[in-house]
């Protein structure tokens, strides 16, 4: 998934943590050798420049392209004969394999038509035109557009421009009095979560929406489009899930238990976080004839998109009719779970992750992920075989279904809860792993030392500085984000309460869930000689093995006080009171966690701070910290269930999620004393 407009996008309630003004500290220590003027490069012990002489750049490229030879999204033959190769590099890297199958609800089109009856009549092309500079984009195999978890529906109506999709946007339409009940909403691609866009649109009444990728947002607006660049041609368009991926994640129809073969399941139209309304995505080409053809209000500067037209709002004058027949099956997924571990290991275990599914090719999302992790795993095998016993467990899982809604990794962790509760000590998780040079991460407060300490080790792809120099700008004081949704550490993190984080190397690009983003883009305009993939190859490697060799725990607890701080802080509708109280809590805790905790103690924090009644709109999201905005889908708000009651101004909900988050803080602070 991971989209990084979205991603990346300040909620205006994500505070960067506060514990990034220690590292320049903690970095600095008596064996480091000074480098320019950025500040200090570690030397790295025996086994990291063994891990660092055993990533291969081209080893990355091989499975980058063994991964996307056919497209292979979940429950597909293809998308099988990709785990059975990841299992064959795990092995032979000297891991224990298992595939890990669950039958879930998928999502796949079996008749798409999409025609313009007023002001003119025309058909309009909804299919992606492939070029002979590249030879998978004219796979049979290839899927059409598509949004998975559309309703099947046959409309016809007058079509509104809703910008967007936001809650904003919509209140701006009716501000006009331009009434959306009953029409076709056109909605560009961007800011917010796709299935949310729909969200916004059906419950304001709307009988259907079409998705747009607009030019300004990545199309030739930006630059060269493919074949001739990275950016969105004309007929480019983004397949995605709409599944209310902030309202539930995983297999749709068991939440919050493992969808095995026999699971009790729900009737679809239970599921309130499946869309009733019928979408297509379409590329501009198609979005621009309808354009052309609205009048209506003038809308806002900032709504006027790049296709070579004036924008209005409508309704009408044009129509479109969209007959849209899905075909809603449960099938089997496979997820690849590794094992590394020696005699000395012990029960506790550390995970990596990056799921392997995609819409159709999927060079950088997700393959560039699966050829880091696999280069990184093999490279950790190889340090085990030569003698190292680390003391934690590594365990590498590659996700499917995760386009569809995070659905792998969210049955795996529903599946085995209690053990990873029990032992899993935090999850590293990696998407697209490489969609430029820019390195960027999101984690919990608590790796964020650790996090850039491995930077501080790592070399940049160009072999001119390390990573860490790069991510700061030329400072040492990085800056990290709040882990929300998007990808496969959702599960972990908001529903079980492990410590995670994200990492990839990114940069801007057009071909997101398209035709296009295959290995002849990567190789052309991403990362030509794979010399980023073997950069975060390196990161990832030294990350997992401080991680696992690590005789202390390498969780920094103390950075939750300040964390916890500076989100309290940017609640600022809340009554005074409350605040000195969460103050005092706070204060409490932040006391407890200044000597570092055992592993027993850390592993019980996880659960100190969810709640089992989760957060009052949905309570699949467990974790009272954070979780992703439920207007937003991707990006993260600190403390949802204690905002989103202040937000809705009720006197009782704000009392009561104050008091369960004085609760979890009481708790947290008495497992650590
Ligand atoms: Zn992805």
């Amino acid at each position: 998934m991971v989209a990084l407009a979205a991603r990346w996008r300040d909620s205006g309630s994500m505070p960067y943590l506060p514990s990034l003004t220690i590292l320049a500290l903690s970095l600095a220590s008596p064996q480091d050798e000074p480098q320019g003027s950025a500040g200090k490069n570690p030397q790295l012990d025996a086994r990291e420049s063994f891990l660092v002489s055993q990533i291969d750049a081209q080893r990355a490229g091989k499975h980058l392209r063994e991964l996307t030879q056919e497209p292979h999204i979940a429950g597909s033959e293809a998308d099988y004969r990709s785990a059975l190769y990841v299992q064959g590099v795990l092995e032979e890297a000297g891991f224990e394999v298992e595939l890990s199958e669950y039958h879930v609800l998928l999502s796949l089109p079996e008749s798409i038509s999409l025609a313009m009856t007023a002001p003119e009549k025309r058909s309009l092309n909804l299919s992606e035109q492939p070029s002979s500079l590249d030879e998978d984009s004219s796979d049979a195999g290839a899927s059409p557009g598509f949004n998975a978890y559309s309703a099947s529906a046959e409309v016809e109506s007058e079509v509104v421009y809703a910008h967007y999709g936001q809650p904003e946007d919509f209140d701006w339409l009716a501000s006009q009095g331009v009434d959306v009940a009953g029409k076709i909403c056109l909605i560009r691609y961007g800011k917010i979560f796709r299935g949310l866009k729909v969200h916004n649109a059906e419950a304001r009444g709307a009988a259907g929406v079409l998705l747009y990728s607009d030019p300004d947002d990545d199309g030739y607006r930006k630059g060269s489009t493919w074949p001739e660049g990275p950016w969105r041609p004309r007929s480019g368009l983004q397949r995605g899930s709409i599944l209310y991926l902030s309202h539930l994640a995983g297999d749709p129809l068991t939440p919050g238990r493992p969808a095995h073969v026999d699971a009790e399941r729900m009737q679809r139209e239970d599921c309130s976080w499946l869309p009733q309304i019928p979408c297509i995505p379409i590329s501009w080409g198609t979005a621009e004839p309808i354009l052309a053809g609205m009048r209506g209000k003038n809308v806002p500067q900032n709504w006027q998109g790049g296709c070579p037209t004036t924008y209005f709002t409508g309704p009408g004058p044009s129509r479109v009719k969209m007959a849209v027949k899905m075909q809603e099956e449960i099938k089997p997924i496979w997820n690849v779970i590794g094992r590394l571990r020696s005699e000395s290991s012990s029960e506790r275990f550390v995970m990596v992750g990056n799921h392997r599914d995609a819409w159709v090719h999927g060079a950088i999302d997700p393959n560039s992920g699966s050829a880091v992790s696999l280069e990184a795993m093999r490279a950790l095998g190889a340090l085990v075989k030569s003698g190292w016993q680390p003391p934690y467990e590594i365990r590498y899982g590659s996700w499917d279904g995760e386009e569809f809604g995070l659905i792998g990794s969210t049955e795996w962790c529903e599946d085995h809860a209690s053990e990873i509760q029990a032992n899993c000590l935090a999850y590293f998780n990696c998407d697209a792993a490489v969609s430029g040079d820019r390195f960027a991460a999101s984690a919990t407060p608590d790796l964020v030392r650790m996090l850039a300490e491995a930077a501080a080790r790592t070399e940049a792809h160009d072999g001119k500085g390390r990573l860490l120099t790069r991510w700061a700008h030329g400072g040492s004081r990085p800056p990290v984000g709040n882990l929300g949704s998007g990808s496969d550490y959702t599960a972990f993190l908001c529903h079980l309460g492990v410590p995670c984080l994200d990492f990839g190397s990114r940069g801007g690009h057009g071909v997101y869930h398209s035709l296009f983003d295959s290995a002849y883009t990567m190789e052309q305009y991403i990362d030509p000689g794979y010399r980023v993939h073997a950069s975060m190859a390196r990161f990832l490697a030294i990350l997992t093995y401080r991680f696992a060799n690590s005789e202390e725990l390498p969780l920094d607890i103390a950075a939750w006080g300040p964390w916890l701080h500076s989100a309290l802080e940017s609640l600022r509708d809340l009554q005074d009171r409350d605040r000195e109280l969460l103050l005092a809590g706070i204060a409490a805790f932040a006391a407890a966690s200044e000597k570092g905790p055992s592993a027993a103690q850390a592993l019980s924090l996880h659960a100190a701070f969810l709640h089992p009644e989760g957060i009052a709109s949905r309570p699949w999201f467990r974790n009272l910290l954070v979780a992703p905005g439920l207007d937003l889908g991707y990006g993260a708000v600190t403390l949802p269930g204690l905002r989103e009651a202040i937000e809705s101004e009720d006197l009782r909900a704000i009392e009561h999620e104050r008091d369960r988050l004085l609760a979890a803080l009481a708790r947290a602070t008495e497992l650590l004393r």
